[in-house]
């Protein structure tokens, strides 16, 4: 496991988190290697270094096991989430190491044909009118014909003032979608607007009127009863979802109450390729919509992308591509990928390798990422010794040796 730091060419400031000066994309890097030296790789982003002792919990769960089983992946993943840490960002590197075996793309393993994808430029700070007009000129002229705003007033009226004249500036030619970010709200540095279900359908009345395409994340994500109101109330698609770690089971609910009219589950957070597969699948039985939630980091878009070209959504709707220079540019959210994922007129040529279709830059990684851990068979052996005594070593040992086998153990 790496920490990697990768600094920003500019000071970033994400509307989901008011007040924080972003300067680095954070995240931990996990590389899963096999006896035949086939690595995967996946990352979650962090925001310190919380992660740096987790491989004590995920090695020992997974060294051993067939990287390509993925239910057993998935059951090992759900294992480690009884008490409490989940680690569906791991899930990935599997399927990435089941690609590069097969020499396909995680697209094709699911079923699908890698095609050029539909993009939609994802803003990330909050703007005023003006300067937001500004930019969706800019992405217009780099060819994006999609882009996603950011409401976070606490007056309403600023919101409305944003929304109301960037739609009359650019609807005629673009596609608008706003993210009102109000699914997980975070006001631990500075303090945080909140809506309730009054504001946010007197919002999506201004959206209607103002033809925006849809409207992202207007109430926090477990108010279930009032995301369902909402979504039948407005005439703008109501979307949401990415972070939702409960993953199949809890979105399947969300899918039958029908609290989103398109759903963004990100594989990162909800369940990993696998679960986030499904999910969209459950989309389509109910006449549901689905696009994947990106922002993360270049190894989460990866994934996503690769869902997404898989669904059978990417002829209807955009995938979100993570945008907001000087801060935000792709070679910083995408820092320690050889090749960066760069859009071509706003839409994205499918990567060509195996599996998660990227390659590592190691110098990049050398300079930005720490190795925080490293485990494999023989150091787990030391590590079960010492950590569990050697009579209880011994005992997990014979019990996991007897299972590979096939024998039962007593
Ligand atoms: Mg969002």
């Amino acid at each position: 496991m790496y920490h990697v730091r990768a600094p920003l060419p500019a000071t970033f400031y994400p509307s989901w988190i008011p007040g924080f000066p972003q300067n680095e994309n954070r995240f931990d890097l996990i590389r899963i290697t096999t006896d035949d030296g086939v690595d995967g790789w996946a990352a979650g982003p962090a925001m310190g270094r919380e992660r740096e002792a987790m491989g004590y919990l995920i090695a020992p769960y997974v060294i051993g096991e067939d990287p390509t089983d993925i239910p057993t992946m998935q059951q090992r993943l759900r294992e480690m989430s009884y008490l409490g840490l989940r680690n569906w960002w791991v899930e990935p590197a599997f399927w990435d190491i089941k690609g590069k075996l097969a020499n396909q793309s995680i697209c094709e393993l699911l079923g699908g044909t890698p095609r050029r994808i539909k993009l939609y430029a994802s803003t990330g700070e909050v703007k005023r009118a003006e300067e937001r007009i500004e930019e969706a000129e800019a992405r217009y002229e780099e060819g994006f014909r999609c882009i996603k705003l950011r409401v976070h007033a606490f007056d309403e009226k600023e919101d409305i003032d944003q929304v109301v004249r960037t739609a009359k500036a650019i609807g005629d030619k673009m596609k608008i979608g706003v993210d009102a970010n109000q699914a997980w709200r975070v006001a631990a540095i500075a303090d945080a607007p909140r809506w309730d279900l009054a504001r946010a359908k007197r919002f999506a009345d201004v959206c209607a009127d103002a033809g925006v395409a849809w409207l992202e994340e207007p109430l926090p994500m477990d108010e279930y009863d009032a995301l369902a109101e909402l979504a039948a109330y407005s005439t703008v698609p109501i979307s949401g979802g990415e972070i939702h770690t409960g993953g199949l089971p809890e979105l399947k609910m969300m899918i039958e109450r029908r609290c989103y009219d398109i759903f963004q589950p990100d594989a990162v957070f909800t369940g990993g390729i696998a679960q986030t597969f499904e999910i969209a699948g459950l989309c389509r039985q109910h006449g549901l919509q689905y696009t994947p939630h990106t922002w993360t980091n270049g190894f989460g878009f990866a994934a996503n992308l690769q869902l997404m070209a898989a669904s059978g959504f990417a002829d209807d709707k955009e995938l979100e591509y993570p945008l907001d220079p000087p801060g935000w540019v792709p070679s910083a959210r995408d820092a320690v990928l050889l090749r960066p994922f760069v859009h071509d007129r706003g839409e994205l040529e499918f990567p060509t390798g195996p599996g998660l279709g990227f390659e590592i830059d190691r110098a990049a990684l050398r300079r930005y990422g720490k190795r925080v851990f490293i485990m494999d068979k023989k150091r787990l052996v030391g590590f079960a010794l010492r950590d569990r005594g050697f009579k209880a070593a011994r005992e997990i040992d014979a019990h996991r040796r007897a299972r590979r086998s096939g024998r039962p153990s007593a």
